[in-house]
């Protein structure tokens, strides 16, 4: 009988040992040995598939790997110590000097530096456009834009590309569209089914969900992901077995949380809108939203996250954030707790207002991730702060 994929999902783990344990074993083993001298040749050679060491790969990993493989629909994937050296590597291994990145301005900020700062350095170059002219996407396009990469929601203006737009335009000019779906999660939208050859998550926010652990994970086509094993393998950004086995277990719990994150990001969203000192409210599932008929096209629910523009502007997001009693003041997300942010003032401090306005950073904008609290204790955080 064809099991659904959150059940799959659950039962998926790697063999038990001999001791017949119920939850999943921890391989904190940095090495594997063999029975013979045959056996570790082949094991080397990969005429078997077998662990070796696990700078490699280790059986807690594999797990994840393959739950995270259910989730997204993809034929393989590989785990990394976060969502960046995911990122890292992936672009180390698929694009090479003289490739052309196409992506857009709004993306998670080191990956912002790792484009515009590292890349140069191995003669890579890249453009940005607007995230919603789908027009400057295609005019953007270059003989040698050997890969598109984006991220939709984007982080923090909460703005939706379409995915099956970019991806028709990938597949035109034969680039590897690659999507980090860290805000989403995979039970809010799957980007292979719109085409996206590589999937990316920092599975420090959301799959973890308990603010405990950083993580990566690179889901895709066999081919691609093959290789960018073979990078990993020899550069060593590997996830430690401990962390693999915590993000593993918290996949099974992914889909009451996110139920849970997503009804508490929309109620708190639909109450607030509207609110007296604030100028806008974006969440993906409000009608309001700009891009509100791509979303309901392309996300099976709003998400976690949803931010605001307050009238009283950078001064007004400050003291926003001092007011709260019960929300964190944390640079995260996708955790059990409440967590606020103000962009203008901390991880996007250093842009000039211009460069903050491009990537749409408004001066009172604050992020709101929702997490697990009773709503109305959070909205009532919220009321208070906003005064
Ligand atoms: C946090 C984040 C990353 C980076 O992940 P780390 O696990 O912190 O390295 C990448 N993309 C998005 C959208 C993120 O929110």
């Amino acid at each position: 009988m064809e099991q659904h994929r959150i059940t799959r999902l659950i039962r998926k783990r790697i063999a038990q040992t001999e001791e017949g344990e119920h939850s999943s074993p921890l391989f904190l083993t940095s090495s594997f040995t063999f029975d013979s001298s045959e056996e570790m040749r082949a094991a080397f050679a990969e005429e078997i598939d077998t662990n070796i060491y696990s700078r490699f790969s280790n059986p807690n990993s594999r797990e994840l790997v393959d739950r995270m493989c259910i989730l997204e629909g993809a034929e393989d994937g590989f785990a990394t110590a976060s969502g960046m050296s995911a990122i890292f590597s992936t672009f180390m291994t698929l694009m090479k000097q003289g490739d052309h990145l196409l992506s857009c301005n709004a993306i998670f900020g080191s990956t912002h530096t790792v484009v515009t700062k590292f890349l140069p350095k191995f003669g890579i170059d890249y453009t940005y456009v607007p995230a919603n002219d789908l027009k400057a996407w295609e005019a953007a396009i270059r003989p040698n834009t050997k890969m598109i990469f984006l991220e939709t929601p984007t982080n923090p203006g909460l703005e939706i590309i379409d995915l099956e737009v970019v991806n028709r335009l990938a597949k035109k000019h034969g680039a590897i569209l690659v999507v980090d779906n860290c805000f989403a999660t995979p039970l809010g939208q799957r980007p292979i089914e719109f085409g996206a050859d590589i999937v990316i998550h920092s599975a420090t926010k959301w799959l973890d969900g308990q603010g405990r652990t950083l993580g990566g994970v690179v889901l895709g086509k066999s081919e691609f992901i093959y290789n960018i094993y073979l990078f990993c393998r020899s550069t060593g950004p590997a996830l430690s077995p401990f962390n693999a086995w915590i993000l593993s277990k918290s996949l099974e719990t992914l889909e009451v949380r996110m139920q849970r994150h997503v009804e508490n990001a929309f109620y708190l969203a639909q109450k607030l809108e509207g609110h007296e000192k604030i100028a806008w409210l974006k969440y993906p599932f409000l009608p309001s939203h700009p891009q509100y008929e791509i979303a309901k096209k392309q996300m099976k629910d709003g998400g976690g996250l949803f931010c605001f523009e307050l009238k009283e502007g950078l001064e007004g997001g400050r003291s926003f954030l001092d007011r709260l009693q019960i929300l964190s003041r944390t640079a995260n997300l996708g955790d059990t707790r409440t967590i606020a942010s103000h962009p203008a003032s901390t991880t996007h401090a250093k842009l000039s207002n211009e460069e903050r306005l491009n990537v749409g950073i408004t001066p009172g904008m604050i992020r709101i991730s929702a997490g697990l609290e009773n709503r109305d204790d959070i909205l009532n955080d919220i009321l208070q702060a906003l005064g």
